[in-house]
């Protein structure tokens, strides 16, 4: 094998986000997810009603939410966990459910503060959608900033305004790029959703979508596979052979095909995703935890291979 890019983990010969916060922070550092109770704006009709046709509608119901739990005792209950569990020490906070950037900034600045007023956290991870970042929410991320890691996760999911219409995600192409755009050189990183998998893609379009990732210098990657799970318009798609998951091997081959083209310098925050199996309907892999994240950094050693090994093909 040759010498591997110094950004790579020699080990799982890819650029980790754990690997890449350890390298920042000289530390174990771990994301604890919290809820504060944001909606979306694909759900409440201000730019779409019915949300994405994956969106799991019942994490919509009041049960499902968190939200009446405050931040500082959500965060308590997940610092002690990944203490426990880990052994980390310091820790991000990761606004995820729904669209976190979507309220009045002073809604949003009374959240951010509140999560980064703990002295082990070093910094937030805020999720939201390429149309729900207003000026001064930019701003206001820009200024913390300035003191505190923030990683803002944006989610695209595909490079195609076909199948980000077939999805209904209510945004496009254009819309993430002039986001990217905005927050870029701001001070704070910049981490995009893909999903593989939606009907009617093929391997090339995706894998193309690595290209627009390098254009817009993101910072890291969120990856999963498409899936299924009860009472989504997908499950319904699936039930009438309209929506035919890709196999384990399929997905597998792809991610690490996108692995190879992907640039050493952009970390890889998850390769993956995984439904309850009370609720999961296709695909019905059978696999346990991080049994997917395994099988395909074996497939990089098995092409005796690694993370941005075909970089240099594509982005000259
Ligand atoms: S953007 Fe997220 S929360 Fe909103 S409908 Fe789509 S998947 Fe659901």
């Amino acid at each position: 094998m040759t010498h591997l890019p110094p950004d790579v983990h020699p080990d799982i010969r890819i650029n980790s986000y754990g690997w890449y916060l350890r390298k920042r922070f000289g530390c174990r550092v771990s994301k604890v997810n919290v809820d504060a109770g944001f909606t979306c704006p694909n759900r409440d009709g201000s730019r779409g009603v019915g949300g994405c046709i994956y969106c799991d509608n019942s994490s919509f119901s009041p049960d499902a939410t968190q939200a009446h739990i405050s931040i500082e005792e959500q965060m308590e209950a997940g610092m002690a966990y990944h203490r426990r569990r880990l052994g980390s020490e310091k820790f991000i906070i990761y606004f995820q459910k729904f669209t976190n950037t979507y309220d009045s900034v002073e809604r949003l600045q009374d959240c951010y503060r509140r999560a980064l007023s703990h002295p082990d956290v070093i910094g937030i991870s805020v999720g939201t959608r390429p149309d729900a970042l207003s000026d001064a929410a930019a701003e206001l991320l820009a200024g913390i900033a300035r003191k505190k890691y923030v990683c803002l996760e944006l989610g695209l999911q595909s490079t195609d305004d076909d199948i980000l219409a077939l999805i209904n995600r209510g945004h496009t192409v254009a819309e993430y790029i002039a986001t990217a755009k905005k927050v870029s050189g701001r001070g704070f990183d910049l981490c995009t959703h893909l999903i593989y998998g939606f009907p009617g893609e093929s391997r090339a379009s995706f894998l193309k979508s690595v290209d627009l990732l390098v254009a817009l210098g993101v910072h890291s990657v969120k990856l999963h596979q498409l899936h299924a799970v009860q009472g989504t318009r997908l499950a319904a798609l699936y039930a009438e052979g309209k929506f035919v998951p890709l196999t384990r091997d399929e997905y597998v081959a792809a991610a690490a095909d996108f692995l190879e083209l992907l640039p050493a310098a952009i970390s890889v925050q998850r390769l993956y995703g995984s439904a309850p199996l009370a609720i999961r309907v296709a695909p019905e892999w059978n696999l346990k935890n991080n049994q997917l994240w395994y099988a395909i950094l074996n497939e990089l050693k098995k092409r005796d291979s690694w993370q941005g090994k075909r970089s240099a093909d594509r982005h000259v």
